[in-house]
């Protein structure tokens, strides 16, 4: 009747890692349209009239300069909704640079930043 040894705790990991933590809110302007990230201006028309919308979570790693030691896994992605996002990037350091597609593996809690994964290195079959 009760089983023992393996049970629902490896169940619950596996959808831990599904589940959808990798939801990435941005906010669009409700005047102008401009979209940004975690502001409390728009920084086109000064409006506080924010809308926050889901991102489709992928972007490009963005050109970055001065950057301290500590922060050397943070890059400016530029999300295709049109915002940057300052974001860790989880990859090999050769292979971070400028230009290089990535998405979101994990959003920004309170105090966190987001985390971005190369998509090179996913194996996916197609878009979505
Ligand atoms: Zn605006």
């Amino acid at each position: 009747m009760f089983h023992t040894g393996l049970r629902s705790g490896t169940a619950v990991q596996a959808a831990d890692e599904s589940a959808p933590d990798s939801e990435l809110y941005f906010q669009r302007c409700r005047w102008c349209h401009t979209t940004t990230f975690q502001r409390l201006l728009c920084p086109t028309c000064g409006s506080t009239d924010l809308a926050p919308e889901l991102s489709g979570g992928e972007g490009v790693i963005s050109v970055r300069r001065g950057v301290a030691a500590a922060d050397n896994d943070l890059w400016p992605v530029h999300m295709t909704e049109g915002f940057v996002v300052r974001c860790r990037v989880d990859g090999p350091p050769h292979a971070v640079r400028p230009g290089v597609r990535v998405k979101v593996s994990g959003a920004a809690a309170s105090g966190r930043r987001p985390v971005v994964r190369l998509c090179e290195e996913v194996p996916l079959d197609g878009w979505y």
